[in-house]
């Protein structure tokens, strides 16, 4: 497995203006059982919302809320990552705001 550098940027400050609407048990994006780990260590570094992580025990951790619904992870990881990938629902994910 590739060995990443750590992380230097963080976005949390940029992403925070943006509102979100968390649709709870129903998440847009769902992942497979055991996702590759080179693809995972892909998404790490191309989530622009930086969702997808490697915790220091090594596991792969990943939330959909705060999702920019960009679709990059569908398109890097589509089946080796992500199992399953949608927009959210009516009035549900992000509104973006600017400023
Ligand atoms: S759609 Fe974009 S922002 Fe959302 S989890 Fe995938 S890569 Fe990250």
């Amino acid at each position: 497995m590739t060995q990443l550098r750590p992380i230097t940027v963080n976005v949390d400050a940029y992403l925070g203006r943006n509102k979100y609407e968390v649709d709870e048990g129903n998440p847009h994006i769902e992942l497979v059982d055991h996702a590759d780990p080179e693809t995972f260590g892909r998404l790490v570094r191309a989530c622009p919302a930086a969702l997808y992580k490697v915790d220091a025990e090594g596991n792969q951790v990943f939330d959909c809320a705060g999702c920019l619904e960009c679709g990059t992870c569908r398109i890097v990881g589509s089946g080796t990552v992500v199992a399953r990938w949608n927009y959210p629902g009516p009035t549900m994910g992000v509104e973006y705001r600017y400023g």
